[in-house]
């Protein structure tokens, strides 16, 4: 592409992408994509085009092919799984750096993508009322990040035994624990990372589904007396199916007393704690050994950018450095070299959607977009507490609402399909999105709440559609 016909495919481009978000707002879209499995695959040709094609016929295929194949993440009645960041500040961000195609494999080779990268990380943390004993890296995602922190708890055990004979050095096997409702990441992590599904604990919950301090300790203890070495404990701020707050303070006390690694997965609820009145549910954090917060969920920024900080970056850069000669330069000593600090070698240039999405809004209104949404769960929670027989099947601790519709006499299987089927029925009806899960072996509706212009009058309106999906399904069954 020449650069004159970049500008022109560019500002078309800027045109259709400026168009939709509006078209979104105005609610032009069903929330939920209709389409069929392999629906796009059939209308796409079997093979890549010899010769060029005009871009206003990219274009065209792009509203009518892929349009209708996309679930609309950033619609205001978008309440399935978890916000997802899409600031326009921050999508042009994102653009600048794919412009750039520089690739980070070390301070020299772009070293602006390096030092934003430590000012943007060191914003964040302090934003976060994180302390400067903390550093920060920017990884693609929490699965990542959790993955080097339990790789970094496991050669922190075993006095860096990858360095030696790895996994077949012998020794008693190393354990991790967390809590049944920890995201499904932490237990691939520890698989991944070599600790064997038999040495990972998780451990059961709290009525408010937080992680239990007293089953920690037996379960370190009863390990201890089987000849066991307990490794690493995972904590989450906002679990996945509920946002429940393990506590981190007696945690990183028993963390610091046993010598365990204490890894801290606030993907999705570390973003609260850019408001001073939640910081509370981090005390203790400062023991934390590592924390993920993902900036691509509630902070606006587009994914994928995700926060890990440690608090011992030398250890992290033992653990995940290798120096092949060709990368090696006369600043290494000088500078980060981010590619220690992490899985990959080439980096992308992430720090300027964070750089630009908080210089275009501001801390502040990213902190009121929290409260928004956390105002709006609550609200929400209210309406359905005085609405029998709806109930909230969990605490409301930031902005999800876990709720199931109890229609007298309906219970076991019979309640999971109403369940399922109103939710199922929101969903297809196009009007808003949401997504079920199970939690204590039951099936309930999650609904949370982030968009970026979701306000009150949405949430309204998918109650008004909730009640309305539940009353037929009830219908079904004969019950109401
Ligand atoms: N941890 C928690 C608590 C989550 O809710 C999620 C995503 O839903 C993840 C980790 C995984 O995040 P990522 O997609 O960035 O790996």
């Amino acid at each position: 592409m020449e650069i004159d016909e970049f500008r022109r495919a560019g500002h078309a481009l800027v045109e259709w992408i400026a168009t939709y978000r509006e078209r979104l707002a105005r609610g032009d879209f069903p929330v939920q994509a209709s389409v069929a499995p392999g629906e796009l695959i059939a209308r796409l040709p079997k093979s890549a085009p010899e010769s060029p094609e005009p871009f206003e016929a990219v274009l065209r295929d792009l509203e009518s092919l892929v349009l209708p194949g996309i679930t609309h993440w950033q619609h205001p009645r978008f309440f399935g799984y978890f916000p997802s960041g899409g600031s326009l500040s921050s999508v042009l961000g994102d653009m600048v750096s794919t412009a750039f195609g520089v690739v980070g494999l070390n301070w020299q080779s772009s070293p602006a993508l390096t030092e934003l990268e430590q000012v943007m990380t060191d914003w964040m943390r302090d934003l976060l009322g994180l302390s400067s004993r903390f550093s920060g890296v920017i990884q693609d995602t929490a699965s990542a990040a959790s993955f080097v922190a339990l790789v970094s708890a496991r050669e922190r055990s075993s006095e860096y035994g990858a360095a030696r004979k790895g996994l077949q050095g012998g020794g008693a096997p190393l354990v991790v624990y967390t809590s049944t409702q920890a995201h499904s990441s932490i237990e691939k992590a520890a698989l991944l990372a070599g600790f064997g599904r038999e040495y990972v604990r998780a451990l059961d919950v709290d009525e408010e589904f937080r992680l239990r301090v007293i089953d920690l300790e037996q379960a370190i203890r009863r390990d201890r007396e089987a000849g066991l070495r307990p490794c690493a404990v995972v904590a989450t701020t906002g679990t996945t199916a509920t946002t429940a707050m393990d506590p981190i303070e007696p945690i990183a006390a028993i963390a610091s007393r046993e010598g365990l690694w204490l890894h801290v997965d606030g993907a999705m609820g570390g973003s609260a704690m850019l408001l001073a009145e939640y910081r509370h549910h981090w005390a203790g954090i400062e023991q934390a050994d590592s924390i993920v917060v993902n900036a691509h969920k509630w902070m606006t920024v587009a994914f994928d950018c995700s926060l890990y900080f440690v608090r011992d970056a030398e250890h992290l850069v033992r653990v995940m450095s290798t120096n092949p000669t060709y990368l090696q330069t006369a600043v290494d000593k000088l500078v980060r070299n981010y590619r220690d600090w992490g899985i990959p070698l080439g980096r992308r240039f992430r720090a300027l959607k964070i750089w630009l999405a908080l210089r275009e809004q501001g801390a502040e209104a990213i902190r009121s977009k929290i409260r928004r949404d956390i105002e709006c769960a609550h609200w929400l929670a209210r309406e359905i507490e005085r609405t029998p027989p709806w109930r909230c099947i969990a605490p409301v601790t930031l902005q999800t609402v876990c709720v199931r519709h109890e229609p007298a006499g309906l219970d076991g299987k019979a309640l999971d399909e109403h369940t399922r089927r109103w939710t199922q029925a929101v969903n297809d009806s196009g009007r808003a999105y949401l997504t079920p899960a199970v939690v204590k072996g039951r099936w309930m509706t999650r609904i949370s709440i982030g968009s970026e212009h979701t306000s009150q009058r949405h949430v309204a309106q998918l109650w008004d559609l909730m009640q309305e999906a539940a009353r037929s399904s009830a219908a079904v069954t004969g019950r109401s």
